[in-house]
């Protein structure tokens, strides 16, 4: 198993766990944007949103549902960011899908990015585009 976070999730390797049951792991980040920073992976190996089943991504919600609060109450936080990166393009280092579930402090500093307005008429061709697909 070549997997660093298959090798987590069976204890092969070591990780400060604060969440597990059948379906899915919790642990700490070991380098975390703040305290606190959990990354939340299912068992069974999926690389990203890509291939990821409906129902492990239903279990990955609704742990994040239950740990979410947690990490806010425990951290103080005044807000959670969640992130998924899927593909290297989008910052994916770790190729087993993961939630990043970060406490926020309004205090803290950190910018999510920016933002850039659309062109003329740019906003509906790309929405069209989107649409076809689904
Ligand atoms: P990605 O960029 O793939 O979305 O995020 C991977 C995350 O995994 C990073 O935030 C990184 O700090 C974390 N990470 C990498 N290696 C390990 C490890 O061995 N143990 C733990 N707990 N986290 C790790
Ligand atoms: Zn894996």
């Amino acid at each position: 198993m070549d997997c660093l976070f298959c090798n987590i999730i069976a204890k092969k390797f070591p990780a400060v766990f604060v969440y597990e049951d059948e379906t899915v792991a919790a642990f700490l980040d070991i380098n975390p944007v703040n305290p606190g920073h959990t990354l939340l992976v299912p068992k069974e190996h999926f690389k990203n949103i890509f291939d990821v089943s409906t129902d492990t991504l239903c279990d990955m919600t609704t742990a994040t549902k239950r740990i979410a609060p947690a990490i806010r109450a425990a951290l103080s936080a005044d807000g959670i960011n969640l992130i998924m990166n899927n593909e290297r393009a989008a910052g994916q280092l770790v190729p087993h899908i993961h939630l990043h579930i970060i406490p926020r402090h309004s205090t803290d500093g950190f910018h999510n990015w920016k933002g850039t307005p659309y062109k003329d008429g740019e906003i509906e061709y790309t929405a069209t585009h989107i649409r076809a697909r689904l």
